[in-house]
């Protein structure tokens, strides 16, 4: 069981104090640190990440540590009914509590969890006056149900203060669109354009989903421009959410985003190569962002970064399909988290049990609100 009461920082009030942001009733602009949500995720045990020895992630262990606070214990609450999996997990971080959602999918469109409790998305553009292009969620190629993390149901809260989504989901509404609108395409191609479309919007039950805001419409028509149509030449897996994240920080200047990295799970279909391979190519694609923002002068010196993955995996390797996730197992609980930027302390290692709920206020904290709804505690010794 977590003491997890037990940890005070006092973190929050001595930013607030200093001045760095101070929230009111009315939005005020936003001059605190820009926040990136790296969600190490696809389900990651500690084994192949934060023990040097056996890491896959060397750039995350053995380069970026060094620069933040690890907090080698976070474990996800073993509580009644909670799965230990992906969107459970990326709820988990976005709410500060757990199992804050509700599932609204049906048929073939089962497992779409929305979330019940305000987004950190909701809570950073209910204090400031931010566009929602700058509040972004970079989300992979095959999971349109994480379309539901840009906004919850609560009613304080929910679609006007939502984030934007990047993924090629919304890159293939967006063409579509476009396609359907050019009159000197044929029929046929009008035609495929259609059917595509409307199987896109099927995936995507949420209404909203088309309409896509002005900034991230240019953002599509200039990938489009580079990459063209045919999905051959932009990169896929991981490495996508790589390109799309960086070129939005490039373009759109986003405050707080999150990045949902996703394929070690492709060792539910595979062998232990699929995940330890797609553990290093997050490793490779977290040292570009930063580095990215390390010579950006809109990010270098005013950004922080938390790193953190979803779930852990069963370190069970006897069974016949090791490495899932969803027998409620002691190391699909254990998880970490890696926190460095603007503000942070440096070449830090807590070794004491904390949160996956408390990522939520910490950010709070970090950024100037208050995330009035969540949980969890601020993690302790952060500054
Ligand atoms: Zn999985």
């Amino acid at each position: 069981m977590l003491n997890r009461r037990t940890f005070h920082s006092g973190l929050g009030a001595t930013m607030l104090s200093a001045g760095i942001a101070k929230p009111s009733f009315a939005k005020s602009e936003y001059y605190g640190p820009n926040v990136v949500i790296i969600r190490f995720g696809g389900g990651v045990r500690r084994q192949e990440t934060i023990i040097p020895k056996d890491s896959f992630a060397p750039k995350l262990i053995n380069v970026l540590a060094q620069r933040g606070v690890l907090y080698k214990d976070m474990r996800i609450e073993k509580l009644d009914g909670l799965n230990t999996s992906h969107a459970e997990g990326t709820l988990n971080i976005l709410t500060g509590r757990y199992m804050a959602y509700r599932d609204v999918g049906q048929g073939f469109l089962a497992d779409r969890l929305v979330p019940t409790e305000p987004t950190l998305f909701e809570y950073f553009r209910a204090h400031f006056d931010v566009p929602p292009h700058e509040v972004l969620l970079i989300n992979g190629e095959d999971r349109p149900q994480e379309e539901f993390f840009t906004y919850g149901l609560h009613r304080h809260y929910g679609v006007g203060f939502r984030s934007e989504m990047l993924s090629l989901h919304r890159f293939k509404l967006y063409k579509n669109t476009k396609i359907l609108a050019d009159q000197s395409q044929t029929d046929a191609v009008h035609s495929a354009a259609q059917t595509e479309y409307d199987k896109l919007l099927a995936a995507d039950v949420r209404a909203t989903s088309p309409k896509q805001s002005g900034p991230i419409s240019d953002f599509w028509r200039k990938w489009r421009a580079h990459y063209g149509d045919d999905g051959l030449r932009n990169p896929r897996g991981d490495r996508l959410l790589t390109e799309l994240t960086i070129r939005a920080m490039a373009e759109l200047r986003p405050r707080l985003m999150m990045v949902n990295y996703q394929d070690p799970d492709y060792v539910h279909w595979g062998n232990a190569s699929h995940y330890t391979r797609a553990i290093s190519i997050i490793d490779e694609g977290l040292a570009q962002i930063v580095d990215f923002a390390d010579h950006d002068p809109f990010y270098r010196d005013n950004t922080i970064f938390v790193v953190v993955p979803d779930c852990g995996r069963d370190a069970n390797m006897l069974v016949d399909l090791p490495y899932q996730h969803h027998f409620n197992s002691r190391s699909a609980h254990e998880i970490w988290a890696l926190v460095f930027g603007a503000g942070i302390g440096k070449n830090r290692v807590i070794d004491a049990p904390v949160d996956q709920s408390a990522i939520a206020k910490s950010i709070a904290a970090l950024m100037g609100f208050t995330a009035d709804r969540a949980e969890g505690d601020i993690l302790p010794g952060l500054a």
